[in-house]
C-alpha cells in the first residue's frame, strides 16, 4: 500500500507536517533547570468539582514553585458533555480562587500565551497534521465500520472469550486496500481514523508514577480512533499532540487516567514524542457511614467549588486546607510558620496520599478560623461585605454603610500571638457582629445563672452611675472593682477563692453581668473594647435596656 497516497487522499487539505509545528510554531521553552511546566485541562461543563480545583492547585504550586508554567487548556472534544459558557464557569471558578495561570484560556474566548490555541476544539487542523504523518507511515489507518459492525465484532468476542476491543483480526479496516477506502470515500461512508497499535497481547509496559510509583500494566493493543468522524481527535490523541508541542513537562491529573498511560505512552512512541512524567492524584474521598468513598457531584454539596464560596469561606482558607489535603506535611510546617503565606510551602507530589485523602468538613472550619484570625480587620471587613451583598442585605447594609466602623469591630481582639478564631466563614459574620449594630440585634439576654436578678440589676444600676467613657483599659477595670464591694461581691478572684462564703461572687461575675447587658450574650471578645467602639450614648442606653428587662 503507498500509504504517501492514502494520507493525501484522507488529508488533501493539510499542507503542514509536525516539524511545522514543532520547530516554527512551537519552539522548546527556555526555562531553568528543573522547571516544571503543566496544565489543568478541564472539559468546558461549567462546573468546578472541588477535586478539579484541588488537581488545579497542585498544578499551579508545581509550575510557580520551580519557575515553570501552568498552562489552562479546556478540552472541548467532546461536545456532547460541553454546556453553553462552560469555559468561562471553570475560568471564573478558579480565578475566585485566585489561581494564577500563565498561559491558556482567560475567558470564554480569549487567551494568553505562544503556545495556543488553548481551546482543543480550535487545533483542529494541528490533530489532523499529525495524524496524517500517522497515516503516511502506515501508523494509522481510516475504518469506516458502523456501530452494527462494532456490535458484531463484540458478540465475536464474547463467544470467543476473547479480548473486547478493535485489535488485531478483529480489526476488520486494518487491512482494507487503497482502492477500497478509496471507493468507501466516494460513496461518503463515515469514517474515523484509527491507530495501527504496534502492541502485542501478553506485552507489559512499566512506568513510573510520579505520586504512585513504579507501575507494570498490561501493553496498549487497541487500535483506538484517534480522529472521529468529523475530524475531531479523542481526548487521548489530542493529549499526546498537545502535551508535546506546548512543552509539558508533568501530566498532572486525576487517577482515572492511569489505566490510559499504556495507550498515551504509545501514542508519544508512535509520534516519535517525548512523554511527559506522569502524576496521577487520588480522588478526594468522604467518609460516609464508616466507609470511604469518592466525593460525588450528586450527593454531597461540597463536591461544587460554589458550595465554598457560597458559605463564605475565604478563598485562602479553602487553597490551605487542599495543601494540607496534597501534603500531610503541611500542618507541621503551618506550626512552625504561622504568620508565613501558604505560597511559601514547598509541595511535594512524591509525598501525596496513593489511597485517597479524606475531605472534613470540620477540619475546614478549623483551618479557616485559623486562616481568617490571621486576616487583618480591613480585609475581613470587606470581603464579609462583598460575600453579603447578594445573600444576606442588612449585613452588607451594615458593613458597608461605615467600612471604619466595621473595620474597628474585626479589629478587636485581632493580633498578637492568640487571636480569637470565632469567624469561621463569612456566614459566621451575620451573629458575630450583631450587636454593633441596631438592626442587626438579636432580641434577649444571656443571664449568667450564678447572679441573681436583683444582684444583676442592682450591679447595672450602680455601674451605670460610675461609667466613664474616657477611662482607658485600666481604668475601666478598676470602676467595676470599684462597685463590687458596696455590692457584696468581691473585686478579687484570688481572696474570693480563699473565702467564696463571705461574698455572693467576684469581679468576674459583676464584669459579666455588664457583658450580657451590653451584647446579650456571655462571651465576646474584649469588652472595654466593645463599649468604646459603641460610645457612651449607646452603652448607657443598654444598661437601661437590660435593668428593665431583668425587672420584668
Ligand atoms: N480533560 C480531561 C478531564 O477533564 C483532563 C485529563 C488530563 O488532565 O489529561 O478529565
Amino acid at each position: 500500500m503507498d500509504y504517501h497516497k492514502l494520507a493525501e487522499l484522507l488529508f488533501p487539505h493539510i499542507d503542514k507536517t509536525p516539524e511545522d509545528y514543532r520547530n516554527e510554531m512551537y519552539p522548546q521553552r527556555q526555562l531553568p533547570q528543573g522547571a516544571v511546566v503543566d496544565r489543568f485541562a478541564p472539559s468546558p461543563t461549567g462546573f468546578l468539582h472541588i477535586g478539579g480545583l484541588y488537581t488545579a492547585l497542585v498544578n499551579e504550586r508545581m509550575a510557580h514553585q520551580t519557575g515553570g508554567r501552568i498552562i489552562l487548556r479546556i478540552e472541548d472534544t467532546d461536545k456532547k458533555r460541553e454546556v453553553e459558557d462552560g469555559v468561562s464557569g471553570i475560568v471564573e471558578g478558579l480565578k475566585s480562587f485566585g489561581l494564577e495561570f500563565d498561559e491558556g484560556m482567560m475567558n470564554q474566548t480569549e487567551q494568553k500565551g505562544d503556545y495556543g490555541p488553548y481551546q482543543q476544539s480550535r487545533r483542529a487542523e494541528i490533530y489532523q497534521c499529525f495524524c496524517k504523518s500517522l497515516v503516511e507511515q502506515g501508523l494509522a489507518y481510516p475504518c469506516f465500520c458502523s456501530e452494527e459492525d462494532l456490535a458484531e465484532i463484540r458478540r465475536r468476542q464474547e463467544s470467543e472469550k476473547a479480548l473486547p476491543g478493535y485489535h488485531s483480526s478483529y480489526a476488520k479496516c486494518r487491512d482494507l486496500t487503497y482502492e477500497q477506502i478509496a471507493q468507501n470515500i466516494q460513496q461518503g461512508l463515515p469514517y474515523v481514523v484509527r491507530l495501527r497499535s504496534p502492541g502485542k497481547i501478553g506485552g507489559r509496559i512499566k512506568y513510573k508514577d510520579v505520586i504512585r510509583g513504579e507501575i507494570e500494566m498490561d501493553e496498549n493493543v487497541i487500535d483506538v480512533v484517534l480522529l472521529k468522524t468529523d475530524g475531531i481527535p479523542t481526548y487521548h490523541f489530542a493529549h499526546a499532540v498537545d502535551d508535546s508541542l506546548m512543552g509539558t513537562t508533568h501530566v498532572i491529573r486525576s487517577d482515572e487516567w492511569v489505566s490510559s498511560v499504556p495507550l498515551h505512552l504509545q501514542l508519544f512512541y508512535v509520534l516519535g514524542l517525548k512523554p511527559p512524567k506522569y502524576a496521577h492524584i487520588s480522588p478526594i474521598m468522604k467518609e460516609d457511614g464508616g466507609a470511604k468513598r469518592k466525593l460525588s457531584k450528586r450527593k454531597d454539596p461540597e463536591a461544587a467549588v460554589s458550595y465554598f464560596v457560597d458559605q463564605g469561606y475565604p478563598k485562602e482558607a479553602v487553597l490551605e486546607y487542599l495543601l494540607g489535603l496534597a501534603n500531610s506535611g503541611f500542618e507541621d510546617w503551618r506550626k512552625q510558620n504561622k504568620e508565613a503565606p501558604f505560597w511559601d510551602y514547598k509541595l511535594q507530589l512524591n509525598k501525596m496520599s496513593q489511597s485517597g485523602a479524606l475531605f472534613d468538613l470540620v477540619k475546614l472550619a478549623d483551618v479557616s478560623a485559623q486562616v481568617v484570625s490571621r486576616f487583618p480587620a480591613e480585609k475581613i471587613a470587606r470581603e464579609a461585605a462583598e460575600w453579603a451583598k447578594t445573600r444576606n442585605p442588612a449585613l452588607y447594609q451594615a458593613l458597608s454603610s461605615d467600612p471604619d466602623y466595621a473595620a474597628a469591630i474585626f479589629a478587636i481582639d485581632r493580633g498578637g500571638k492568640n487571636p480569637r478564631k470565632d469567624i469561621r466563614k463569612w456566614s459566621d459574620v451575620a451573629d458575630y457582629v450583631s450587636y454593633f449594630y441596631e438592626a442587626l440585634r438579636q432580641p434577649g439576654w444571656d443571664w449568667p445563672e450564678n447572679v441573681s436578678k436583683e444582684d444583676a440589676a442592682a450591679i447595672l444600676e450602680q455601674y451605670a452611675k460610675v461609667y466613664d467613657q474616657q477611662d482607658d483599659k485600666n481604668g475601666w477595670f478598676d470602676r467595676l472593682k470599684s462597685i463590687c464591694q458596696p455590692l457584696g461581691f468581691c473585686p478579687d478572684v484570688k481572696a474570693y477563692k480563699a473565702e467564696p462564703s463571705a461574698y455572693k461572687g467576684h469581679v468576674g461575675d459583676v464584669s459579666a453581668v455588664i457583658r450580657v447587658a451590653i451584647t446579650g450574650r456571655r462571651n465576646s471578645p474584649d469588652l472595654w473594647s466593645i463599649m468604646a467602639l459603641l460610645g457612651k450614648e449607646r452603652c448607657l442606653q443598654r444598661l437601661e435596656q437590660a435593668k428593665k428587662a431583668l425587672a420584668e
